[in-house]
């Protein structure tokens, strides 16, 4: 029986994380699971959860570790995780990591960690130039990565929208937040002997051929 595997995908925000887990996890047939997007559908649905955890994304801040945890264990317990998925942003925090660990032990799971490491002149870049979809989500960049036409999606039409944190305030403030409670988990991973590395600062493509290399040595 294939091993069944969680693919995690650590690193800053704007390190390129949610651009490469997307193509991965439809390569792979697995789910592509964005803690930061099932919290701006929350608001944007205007939902309990989205009018709590509005304010705290404005202000570039994380969750609080038991509503994240409350997301994410009710969407793993959903069948299109049964055989691995790729989380993009989550965890975030310690305990948030422990728990995850606890999922998964439970339900038999290994992991993989792949550390996005990249210079905090490229991410300011990458934040304020990010623009997504507002229909498939699909993720563009002003600078690096434009869409053929201004302002609209290639693949779907729909139309090119900026997430309210990535205005250079919060950017700052998110970076700082990354610094203080997630840089940690790199240690914790890396006790754990999971943690992979990966030059995230390179293109698109040379990112995307790394990472298809570490999963095939790690099925081989
Ligand atoms: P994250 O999910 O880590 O916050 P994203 O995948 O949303 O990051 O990417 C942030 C921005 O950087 C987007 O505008 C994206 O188009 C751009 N980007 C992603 N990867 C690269 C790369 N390797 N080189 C240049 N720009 C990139
Ligand atoms: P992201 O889309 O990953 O950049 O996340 C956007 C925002 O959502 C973050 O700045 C946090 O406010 C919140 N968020 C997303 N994932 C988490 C998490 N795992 N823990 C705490 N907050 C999170």
């Amino acid at each position: 029986m294939a091993l069944k595997r969680a693919f995690i995908f650590l690193g800053p925000p704007g390190a390129g994380k949610g651009t490469q887990a997307k193509r991965i996890a439809q390569s792979c047939g697995v789910p592509h699971l964005s803690t930061g997007d099932m919290f701006r559908d929350a608001v944007s649905r205007g939902t309990e959860l989205g009018k709590q955890v509005k304010p705290i994304m404005e202000r570039g801040e994380l969750v609080p570790d038991d509503l994240v945890m409350k997301l994410v264990e009710e969407r793993l317990s959903r069948p299109d995780c049964a055989s691995g998925f790729v989380f993009d942003g989550f965890p975030r925090t310690i305990p948030q990591a422990a728990g995850l660990d606890r999922i998964l032990e439970k339900n038999g799971f290994g992991k993989l960690v792949i550390d996005f490491a990249v210079s905090e002149d490229k991410l300011m870049r990458r934040l304020t130039g990010r623009r997504t979809c507002s229909v498939g989500g699909e993720i563009y960049n002003v600078y690096d990565a434009p869409s053929k036409v201004d302002g609209t999606c290639d693949v779907d039409g729909g139309k090119l929208t900026q997430r309210a944190d990535d205005r250079p305030e919060v950017v700052k403030e998110r970076l700082a937040a990354y610094e203080r409670q997630t840089k940690p988990l790199t240690d914790y991973y890396r006790r754990q002997g999971v943690l992979e590395t990966i030059d995230a600062g390179a293109s698109v493509g040379e990112v995307q051929s790394a990472l298809h290399k570490i999963l095939k040595d790690a099925r081989s």
